[in-house]
């Protein structure tokens, strides 16, 4: 492997050296003789490439973060929280920087790209209270002159698999929680938008993350099965669709690892009749369009219970007009372009069989005067009503600007909608009745609940997680569940005898 010499920020500019992997705390060129292209979606060109991981060059990343793990783990609580409070710093100290490779790669603009990244920062902010959070328990006096206590260790090398949709915030729900306690980590991140990625390792390096405890391969589905497979690596992490979500759950769980795999989505607003239309149709508009729509918690499919129909679909069409979709470089874009054009291109497939299978296309983002004149993979909004659920605009996961209305007659119609999905990631409904609020967070079978709040992602002391084919495995991400996720119990019994107290006794240990 050759360790690469010239600073990020230098070598990220177009036609630039591949985005290298970070093993052992330095960039390393890969050596695999593959890549991949690296678009920039507002231009539509080759922005640079990324090298992709062979077997060895992931085998090198796991043998340095094994190497690391022994003195890490024994690093003092305090001297991880001082790292974790430096890097949460450098995080934000160099925040621009950061959303500018979010921008150039993903496409999403400034504001949307620094939301992303203040998200993050919440998870590193919540790291930093590891002694706290790593606390175990201890019972006096089980039995007599014995006593109980759990503590929680860390597991050893932990790997995280992450989508293209959010490079920063991702990585840091993985390993923010992940190094704070005490696993050695390392990173895949989406080949599509790399470069954030091995410029938080810079930053972690920064902070004083010692070498090998946080590593970053970049590469295909060659890095993620060796990921899969490898005996050294105690526990797999991912985010991305659901039928790799699925693939990664089962095959990582068959090769004896703990796994949290979290998949796609399709978020369902209600809106009952006593909504207030204005407020709802501004949560729509923001929860559907913002990035694009490449969010899994973005509203993909309003549900307009009774009466409330019309006027809402009317509220929501007179605000597409006024959402500017340009390059992240305009200060004025508010929705950048999709993140390939292969996507963009599947993305608008749905405008055309929606209106084949019986639904009516209000706003077609076809139209958008980038989508016909630009190279950038641009797509303007698109919003289609009359949708029924066994039309594919409904029954697929789109990931962007196209925003479905489906009709009905009453709440349980509603609630059945959502439930029969088989999604759970995110819902919200919009109401002014209390009581209706709370009984379908009550009745719904869905991870995260928004009350008015389109995009209910949880705070980073509470966890993130949906339910159904929206997450494979027990735990949850970040948060409480995330410390549990990166954490096995032992449980020690203890006593200390006077001696010449003790005898033999073949029984079954007993309390009483
Ligand atoms: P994806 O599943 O295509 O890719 C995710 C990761 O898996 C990437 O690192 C990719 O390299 C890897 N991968 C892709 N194909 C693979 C294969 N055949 N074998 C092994 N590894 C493979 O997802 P994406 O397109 O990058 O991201 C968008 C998806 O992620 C959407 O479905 C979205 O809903 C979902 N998502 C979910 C959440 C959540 O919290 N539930 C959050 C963000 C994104």
């Amino acid at each position: 492997m050759t360790q690469v010499a010239e600073p990020m920020t230098e070598r990220a500019g177009a036609g630039a050296a591949a985005v290298p992997h970070w093993i052992g705390g330095v960039r390393v060129a890969g050596t695999s003789g593959r890549r991949g292209p690296v678009f920039n979606p507002a231009t539509g060109q080759v922005a640079r490439e990324v090298d992709f991981a062979s077997v060895e060059e992931v085998d090198a990343a796991v043998a340095a973060a094994k190497a690391a793990f022994p003195a890490w783990r024994a690093t003092s609580l305090s001297k991880r929280t001082e790292i974790m409070f430096r890097i949460r710093n450098l995080v934000e100290t160099h925040r621009r920087e950061l959303a500018a490779f979010l921008t150039s790669e993903h496409g999403k603009v400034p504001s949307d790209a620094l939301g992303e990244i203040a998200r993050g920062l919440e998870n590193l902010e919540f790291s930093t209270g590891i002694p706290h959070l790593m606390k175990g328990g201890y019972s006096e006096q089980v039995s007599g002159g014995v006593d109980v206590y759990q503590i929680r260790q860390p597991l050893g090398v932990a790997a995280g698999i992450t989508p293209f949709n959010f490079p920063a915030m991702v990585p840091m729900w993985m390993f923010a929680n992940a190094i704070a306690c005490g696993n050695t980590f390392i990173l895949k991140p989406s080949e599509k938008d790399p470069s954030a990625s091995i410029y938080m390792a810079e930053l972690l390096a920064e902070a004083g993350v010692p070498a090998g405890v946080f590593n970053v391969i970049n590469g295909d589905k060659v890095a993620v099965d060796r990921i899969l497979e490898h005996p050294d690596i105690a526990a797999v992490s991912f985010v991305g669709s659901t039928p790799i979500a699925r693939y990664i759950y089962e095959t990582g769980t068959k090769h004896g690892k703990r796994v949290q795999a979290l998949g796609g989505a399709k978020n369902h607003m209600i809106v009952l009749p006593d909504a207030d239309i204005e407020m709802a149709a501004d949560a729509a508009v923001s929860a559907a369009y913002g990035s694009s729509g490449e969010r899994c918690m973005a509203v993909a499919t309003v549900v307009a219970v009774g009466s409330v129909a019309d006027p809402l679909v009317e509220a929501i069409g007179k605000r597409l007009p006024k959402i500017n979709v340009g390059p992240g470089s305009d200060p004025a874009a508010e929705m950048g372009p999709l993140v390939t054009k292969v996507h963009r291109d599947k993305v608008a497939t749905y405008l055309d069989s929606a209106t084949k299978q019986g639904a009516t296309l209000v706003a077609d983002g076809r139209e958008h005067a980038l989508y016909k004149e630009s190279d950038g993979f641009f797509l303007g909004l698109s919003l289609i009503d009359d949708v029924t659920p066994v039309m594919d605009c409904y029954r697929d996961e789109i990931f962007g600007p196209v925003l479905t209305v489906t009709r009905v007659a009453t709440y349980d119609e509603a609630l059945k909608l959502v439930n029969d999905n088989p999604y759970g990631n995110g819902t919200a409904i919009f109401t002014r009745d209390g009581g209706a609020a709370r009984q379908y967070q009550f009745d719904v079978n869905v991870g995260m609940v928004g009350i008015n709040v389109p995009i209910p992602v949880p705070v980073a002391y509470y966890s993130f997680g949906g339910w159904k084919a929206s997450l494979f495995g027990d735990l949850h991400m970040y948060g409480p569940e995330g410390i549990q996720f990166y954490t096995r119990a032992k449980v020690v019994t203890a006593r200390w005898p006077d001696p010449g107290t003790s005898k033999v006794d073949l029984g079954f240990p007993r309390t009483r």
